[in-house]
This record gives structure tokens, sequence and C-alpha cells, in this order.
């Protein structure tokens, strides 16, 4: 019964990738290969961070280091970000390219006694399908945390680390944004 009612809606509603207008799924599998991981990391300050740093002195204390899993200036990444809103079923790519991010990081070993936390209901669904490919669990007390998150900084995930205890937090947000002032100060 859910196969044919799939089927219809499909019929009336073809999927399209939203990138080239090929039919049959939301973002075809060549699209899908255009996606640019990100390759700069900075480090967790909000305002001025420093380009090829985990961490510095000014970093918000609680926060061990900040993973970009995204180009922010690449459009297809933008258009992706923008269309999830509208289609659900676009979070599963950003499930699959977290993955991908997270496999390149060798700093440490994911296994040891790390656990996800989503930042809010936008990645729930992103961070669900993330713990059940690496069998990372979530939410659960932990020594080092992954918070999942599409954009950072973001004052929503400052509050959510003052109420997180763990030796570690690291967060994996799929977009940096760059804040350059001079002359202020930092949070
Ligand atoms: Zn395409
Ligand atoms: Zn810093």
């Amino acid at each position: 019964m859910k196969n044919i009612h799939k089927y219809l809606l499909n019929l009336l509603f073809p999927k399209k990738c939203i990138n080239c207008g090929r039919e049959n799924s939301f973002l075809c599998e060549d699209c899908l290969s255009l996606i640019e991981i990100n390759q700069i990391d900075y480090c967790a300050c909000a305002q001025n961070p420093i380009k090829n740093k985990l961490k510095c002195e000014n970093c918000p204390q609680k926060i061990s280091g900040v993973f970009t899993v995204l180009n922010e200036k690449q459009k297809l990444s933008q258009n992706l970000f923008l269309k999830s809103k509208l289609i659900p079923e676009l979070n599963m790519y950003f499930s699959y390219l977290i993955i991908s991010y997270l496999k390149k990081i060798t700093t440490f070993d994911l296994n040891d006694d790390f656990n996800f936390f989503y930042a809010n209901e936008d990645v729930k669904k992103i961070t669900e399908n993330i713990s059940q490919f690496t069998k990372i669990p979530i939410n659960k007390k932990s020594k080092n945390i992954l918070l999942i998150t599409k954009k950072y900084p973001d004052e929503d995930i400052l509050e959510i680390i003052q109420n997180l205890e763990a030796k570690n937090i690291y967060i994996v947000t799929l977009f940096r944004e760059i804040k350059k002032y001079q002359n202020e100060s930092q949070f």
C-alpha cells in the first residue's frame, strides 16, 4: 500500500534534482559529487576566528573545536541548505556529507567514548541517521560530545553548551559564518 502511495506521489510530483533538474531524485549522484567538503578550519571564536587553528586562548572555554563540513561559499551547498527547509528528504544528503567529513578527521578516534547531540529539531533526523550509520549513540552522558548543527556561530548553541557536561565538546556544523570585525570585543 505504501509503495502505491509513493508511486502515485511520484507520478503527481516527480522528484527532480534541485541542481540539474534530472528526474528520480532530489539530488542526483552527479550533482552530489560536486558538493565541496570544507578544507579550512577556524578556531571557535565567534568573531575574527583564526584560520587553520582548532582553538585559541579567546575561544569559548567549553568548546574544544569546531568542524565545518561544507564550503559556505559554494552556491550548490547554499541551494541544498535553502531547499532542505522545503524538502525534508534533502536532509539525508547532509547526513551523508557529515559522515564523509567525519571519516576524514584523523585527529582523534571517533570510537573513543563519543556521543552525538543535536542542537535543535531541525537537525534531529540528520543526527539520527548519522548515529545509525556510525554506531555512535545520541544524547547519552559521555566524555566527548559531537554537537551537530547547521550553522555556527549561533546563540542557541552557546546556550546549549553551558548546560552540557563533557570533557570535550566539538561542534560539527554544516556551515561556518566567518565574522570579521575590528576593535570589537569577542563574547
Ligand atoms: Zn543533478
Ligand atoms: Zn579562538
